[in-house]
């Protein structure tokens, strides 16, 4: 996986590092394999399988501002590109992580959900869910506070 973030901040360069160098950690994918995902007819290990390559084309981070100064909303992604809400900056390097996952390697590997207000079902998508495994997986190894 190749990222090219064109934003120069210490926690969202961490993030990046955190997620390049653990995305595709033999005793996460074991995780993964083990796992049964919404909206995808792909199993477990196939969803590992894919994740394991990673997206193939280059991913990029870009700043953006949303109009309304209190959204909540961390950013979106499109063709290969995560727009970084840049009035969303004070989240963890842990959290930061996690949401890196979810866009870059859940969608970049082309899974999806329900788009708008999640449910149960959508929160069980590759993005959701393996984004969720590979924030304790993080927590679990230590590698960040
Ligand atoms: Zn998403």
């Amino acid at each position: 996986m190749k990222i090219i973030c064109t934003i120069k901040d210490k926690k969202i360069e961490d993030s990046c590092n955190v997620l390049l160098t653990h995305f595709n950690d033999q005793d996460f994918l074991n995780m993964v394999c083990l796992e049964k995902f919404s909206y995808t007819n792909d199993s477990g290990v196939e969803v590992a399988r894919r994740i394991k390559i990673g997206p193939i084309a280059i991913q990029k981070i870009v700043a953006y501002k949303t109009k309304w100064p209190w959204s909540s909303v961390l950013g979106y992604y499109e063709n290969n590109t995560y727009f970084l809400n840049t009035r969303k900056m004070d989240i963890s390097v842990l959290d930061r992580a996690e949401n890196l996952f979810h866009e870059l390697v859940g969608h970049g590997c082309g899974y999806t959900h329900k788009e708008g207000k999640q449910d149960a079902e959508s929160l069980n998508s590759v993005p959701y869910k393996s984004g969720e495994m590979f924030k304790s997986y993080i927590k679990s190894i230590g590698v960040l506070k």
